[in-house]
């Protein structure tokens, strides 16, 4: 049984980093949350590591306990959902930094951890995480006094620069923040590339580094090819798949290879999606199944061993649209059976 390939170039991830730490003069970190993005949070984080990040974001608690095995002690692991009911031992442990996001969050830390480090996050707007203003300010003097590692928010429309929500959220931020002495964070991979005013003293990229969208410029990170069970003939008005979707217009020439849903490979991709034997697209024919697509080969003038999903001619980006979704659901849904290799 060969299973599907999936490569993940460390190289095109340091040059991404590279690339959005170059747009500001101020720190950039790195967000690894969904373990890395579907890609791994260990290797990713230990490559980032040596291109020199020394900020990392993760999602929850047990995320940062996973990524501090793996990078060692040193660098600061920040925790987006903060500190909830039955993290303490995690961020005592992995020596953990809780963004906090409420008066609640405040409370438990400082009582749970006296004098452990915490950052603050603030709702600018999107209103999803962070204390509000009339929170912020009601806590605030006893927050500063305590000395947070950093204060944070985070922008609802920045893929979008023209969006009136970005100066909106901008002039919250400072409103909360201007003249106190603790580093502000803003920007993730959008806010990074909208310009210096977003940039305070630290970025926080994530997708840009994986190769996708807003970062244009991204080198692609992630190559999936997908190997070929069997190749058959399928005669004019023969139908392939579930459900009878397809029916051959010519006599067609379709291989099935084994990666589908249950892959991540999203079903809803089905009609709209390509893949590629070299150079030559091959469009899928049918539904996409839990384990195998079907597409057709009959241009190629001979039978290929294995066919990509995911490289040089389709981005993560250019898959999602074909499902109907972001690059960041293609990422993050890809699976546990791929083999996975590293490039350097
Ligand atoms: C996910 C996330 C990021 C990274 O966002 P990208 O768009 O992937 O760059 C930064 N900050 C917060 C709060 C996030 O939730």
């Amino acid at each position: 049984m060969t299973s599907a390939t999936l490569s993940i170039d460390l190289g095109a991830l340091v040059r991404n980093w590279q690339a959005l730490d170059a747009m500001s003069t101020c720190e950039t970190g790195a967000v690894v949350k969904a373990d890395g993005y579907g890609l791994g949070a260990p290797v990713v984080g230990r490559a980032l590591l040596r291109a020199g990040v020394r900020s990392f974001f993760v999602a929850t608690a047990a995320e940062g306990n996973t990524l501090r095995d793996a990078i060692g002690q040193g660098p600061a692991i920040y925790v987006f959902s903060g500190h909830m009911t039955g993290d303490t031992t995690a961020i005592d442990k992995a020596a953990l930094t809780p963004l906090l996001n409420s008066v609640d969050q405040m409370l438990r830390h400082v009582e749970a951890l006296p004098g452990a480090p915490f950052g603050i996050q603030l709702d600018s707007g999107m209103n999803r995480l962070g204390m509000e203003p009339g929170e912020w300010s009601a806590v605030r003097d006893i927050a500063l006094a305590q000395g947070p590692a950093m204060i944070m928010s985070h922008l609802a429309c920045a893929d979008e620069p023209s969006h009136p929500m970005n100066a909106h959220q901008l002039a919250e931020f400072r409103a909360m923040t201007d003249g106190m002495d603790v580093p502000r964070s803003l920007a993730a991979t959008g806010g990074t590339i909208l310009g210096p005013e977003y940039h305070f003293d630290m970025t926080r990229p994530g997708i840009g580094l994986y190769g996708g969208l807003p970062f244009v410029d991204a080198a692609p990170v992630v190559t999936l090819d997908l190997p070929v069970i069997q190749v058959r003939d399928v005669m004019q008005g023969e139908t392939v798949g579930y459900g009878n979707t397809w029916i051959a217009p010519r006599d067609t020439r379709v291989a099935t290879v084994s990666g589908g849903y249950a892959d991540g490979l999203i079903r809803a991709m089905g009609p709209n999606a390509t893949l590629y034997a070299g150079d030559v697209p091959c469009p899928v024919v049918g539904r996409v199944s839990m384990d195998l697509i079907t597409a057709d080969v009959t241009d190629l003038g001979g039978d290929p061993t294995e066919l990509q999903l995911l490289g040089r001619h389709q981005s993560v980006d250019t898959v999602a649209e074909a499902a109907g979704t972001i690059g960041y659901e293609i990422l993050t849904s890809l699976g546990q059976r791929y083999h996975r290799t590293h490039v350097q």
